[in-house]
């Protein structure tokens, strides 16, 4: 697991995740996505880990917002009849009608939620959440199967398990015992983007960091990892 390590500077917190390396520098970056990940000597104690951040929080909150100004901000949801939503990658239009019993259908390019007493978007939310998880863990099992298969050079056996939750701020994680965990709203985003999180975290079961052997397995597993992610951050900002 990689430790999730918090500094607060300025009434702002950062987060930041430390993968130990062996080199001599520690390096800090901030994603696009506002993670901020430090590859750190392996002698190194997360006390001076945590100095180092410090002195360098104006540059990490600087770094963050000058990326927050490119995400596209999706309104919030509402839950209301003629608003979208996204599932697999594609857009589709909500339609709420009061019935006898509860249900959601995606109907000829249509969310129909069957709702009843009334139209309640708190309702509605739940129900549609409930759609959503049930598909992720479809979904994502079935994806996991297939890019496990391209990882392991065709081996069907020994797919690592996988668990699905709401994640804050990230789209999976590897742990060191090998769970893969990845975020339910992952099922909004096109197929293609949910391979790359997937096969992104399965070559952390090999190399820990980002570092250069990382990028040449995920390169050699995904060529197109690169438009994969971006496509990703375009969907789901
Ligand atoms: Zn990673």
């Amino acid at each position: 697991m990689t430790p999730r390590e918090l500094v607060t500077y300025g009434g702002r917190s950062i987060a930041y995740e430390v993968f130990r390396a062996d080199r001599t520098t520690l390096s800090i970056t901030v994603n696009p996505d506002g993670v901020v990940e430090v590859v750190a000597p392996l002698g190194i104690a997360l006390e001076d880990i945590r100095a180092r951040i410090h002195r360098r929080a104006r540059w990490i909150a600087n770094q963050q917002r000058y990326f927050e100004q490119f995400l596209p901000r999706t309104p919030p949801r509402r839950f209301v009849s003629g608003e979208t939503h996204l599932y697999l990658g594609r857009q589709y239009r909500l339609r709420v009608v009061v019935a006898d019993e509860e249900s959601v259908k995606l109907n000829g390019g249509r969310f129909v939620v069957h709702v009843v007493g009334g139209p309640v978007p708190e309702r509605v939310e739940v129900l549609l959440g409930q759609w959503y998880a049930a598909k992720a863990s479809e979904r994502l099992t079935e994806r996991l199967e297939e890019c496990w298969k391209r990882f392991s050079g065709g081996c069907a056996s020994d797919v690592p398990p996988l668990r699905i939750r709401r994640m804050r701020s990230r789209w999976g994680s590897m742990s060191s015992s090998g769970l893969l965990t990845l975020n339910v709203d992952l099922i909004r985003a096109p197929r293609e983007c949910l391979d790359y999180v997937i096969l992104h975290e399965l070559c952390h079961l090999e190399h820990a960091d980002h570092g250069a052997a990382f990028r040449a397995r995920l390169e050699q597993v995904l060529p197109d990892w690169e438009r994969r992610k971006h496509r990703l951050e375009l969907t789901l900002a």
